[in-house]
C-alpha cells in the first residue's frame, strides 16, 4: 500500500477525492469550513513534494443536474484563502475546460473542478464518467471519508484507472486508523456507547460492536426500547414495540459473549416532547402514563461514568437524551465530560456517527477526545463491520 508521508508526489498531477460538503447560508457563504480545512494537510503535502492537486468533491444533492446555486466557485475562492494560493476552479468536472486546465498545471498549482453531482454519472458509478476523470491525473487520492461508503464513480469505480497509483489521504487514514484502534485489537477494557433516538438504526453497530467490546452502554431514545423489553413501564417514551425481541436478542447475546450491558436506571422525564414542558425523575421502569424519558437520569450517568473512567478505548456513538433541548442535555454533557476524561488519562476515544459529534462541538469538548470522525452515514456503516467501497478500491 502507498502512504501519503512514503509517496512522492515530485512531477504528479495526484487527482484528490475530497469532501467539500461545506454547510451554506441562503446567500451562498460557508457557515462552517471544517471539511475545507480537514483536507488542508493532504493538500499542503503534494505541493510540498513539488506535485499539482487536482481537487474533486460533491456539494449538496443536485440530483445530477447542473445548479449554479451547488456551483463550489465559492468553495475555491474559500479554499485559495485557507492554502495561501490561487486555487484554478474548472466550470466543469470532466469536458474540455477541465482537461485543458489540469493539462496546464505546474508543481504547487491547485485545481478544483466543478461539483461533480451535475453529471447524473457520479452516483451511477459510471464507467466511462470515471475514465474521464482519471484522465485528468496521474494518481488517485482518496480523502473523502465522508462519501466511503457510497460506491460512486469519483470515490470507488475512479480507482480501478489507477492500479498502481492510488492511496488514502490523510484525513481518510485517520479515520480508518481511529476505527482499527476500536474494532481491531482495541485497548482493554474497551467501552462502546450508543445512544441515539432508534434502535432499528443501530441494530447492525450493536450487534457488530458485541463482537469487539467489553461494556455496552446504552442510552437515549434507544434506551427506552431495552427497559421495556425488560418487563418496564416506558410510558409515552419512545419505543419501537417491533423491536423488543431484537433487544432481548441483543441482551442475550451480550451475556454470552461475557459483556457488561449498562442500560439506563432511571431517567429524566417529562409530560411533553417539548423544552417548557413540566420535567421530573424516576426510575427508567416506571415511567408514568402520558411521561416520556428524555434523558438518563443521575444515577445512570454515574454508573456509565464510571464505566467510561474504567476504560482504556471508548467509542461512543449517539447522544443520551434529547440534547438539542436544555433541560434534556445533562446526560449527553455529562457522557461527554466523561469520555474527555478518561482520554485525558490515557484512554483512546474515538466520537463518530452523527449527533455525539455535534453534541461534542457544542460543549467544547472535540480538542478532548482522541478522534472525532467527520463521516457521519461512512462512520456507522464502518461500525456495522462493513467493507466501505471507497476503502476497498484503495486497497484492492
Ligand atoms: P440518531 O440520529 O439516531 O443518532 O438520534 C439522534 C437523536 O436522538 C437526537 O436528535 C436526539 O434528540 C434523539 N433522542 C435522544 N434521546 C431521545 C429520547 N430519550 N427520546 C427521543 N429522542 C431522543
Amino acid at each position: 500500500m502507498l502512504t501519503m508521508d512514503t509517496f512522492s508526489f515530485a512531477g504528479k498531477k495526484a487527482l484528490v477525492r475530497v469532501d467539500l460538503n461545506v454547510p451554506q447560508d441562503a446567500n451562498g457563504h460557508i457557515t462552517d469550513d471544517s471539511r475545507a480545512r480537514a483536507i488542508i494537510p493532504t493538500v499542503k503535502k503534494i505541493l510540498a513534494d513539488g506535485g499539482s492537486a487536482i481537487l474533486m468533491s460533491h456539494l449538496g444533492r443536485p440530483k445530477g443536474k447542473v445548479n449554479p446555486a451547488m456551483s463550489l466557485k465559492p468553495v475555491a475562492d474559500h479554499l485559495s484563502n485557507l492554502l495561501g494560493t490561487s486555487v484554478i476552479f474548472a466550470t466543469d468536472c470532466v469536458g474540455p475546460d477541465a482537461k485543458a486546465k489540469a493539462a496546464a498545471l505546474k508543481a504547487g498549482d491547485v485545481l478544483l473542478l466543478e461539483n461533480l453531482r451535475f453529471h447524473p454519472e457520479e452516483e451511477g458509478g459510471d464507467e466511462a464518467f470515471s475514465q474521464s476523470l482519471s484522465e485528468l491525473g496521474d494518481v488517485y487520492v482518496n480523502d473523502a471519508f465522508g462519501t466511503a461508503h457510497r460506491a460512486h464513480a469519483s470515490t470507488t469505480v475512479v480507482a480501478r484507472f489507477f492500479p498502481q497509483a492510488k492511496l488514502f489521504g490523510y484525513l481518510m487514514q485517520a479515520e480508518i486508523d481511529s476505527v482499527g484502534k476500536v474494532l481491531g485489537e482495541p485497548k482493554r477494557p474497551m467501552t462502546a456507547i450508543v445512544g441515539g433516538s432508534k434502535v432499528s438504526s443501530k441494530i447492525n453497530v450493536l450487534r457488530n460492536l458485541l463482537g469487539s467490546c467489553d461494556e455496552l452502554i446504552i442510552g437515549g431514545g434507544m434506551a427506552n426500547t431495552f427497559v421495556r423489553a425488560n418487563g418496564g413501564n416506558t410510558g409515552a417514551s419512545l419505543v419501537e414495540e417491533d423491536l423488543l425481541d431484537t433487544a432481548r436478542a441483543i441482551i442475550a447475546e451480550a451475556k454470552a459473549k461475557g459483556v457488561k450491558l449498562h442500560i439506563p436506571t432511571d431517567a429524566v422525564v417529562a409530560d411533553a416532547f417539548a423544552e417548557n414542558a413540566n420535567t421530573d425523575q424516576c426510575p427508567a421502569d416506571a415511567v408514568p402514563d402520558g411521561w416520556m424519558a428524555l434523558d438518563i437520569g443521575p444515577k445512570s450517568i454515574e454508573v456509565f461514568r464510571n464505566a467510561i473512567l474504567g476504560s482504556k478505548t471508548i467509542l461512543w456513538n449517539g447522544p443520551m437524551g434529547v440534547f438539542e433541548m436544555k433541560p434534556f442535555q445533562q446526560g449527553t454533557v455529562a457522557i461527554a465530560n466523561a469520555v474527555a476524561e478518561a482520554t485525558g488519562k490515557g484512554a483512546f476515544s474515538l466520537v463518530g456517527g452523527g449527533d455525539s459529534v455535534a453534541a461534542v462541538n457544542q460543549f467544547g469538548l472535540a480538542d478532548k477526545i482522541s478522534y472525532v470522525s467527520t463521516g457521519g452515514g461512512a462512520m456507522l456503516e464502518y461500525l456495522e463491520g462493513k467493507v466501505l467501497p471507497g476503502i476497498a478500491a484503495v486497497r484492492g
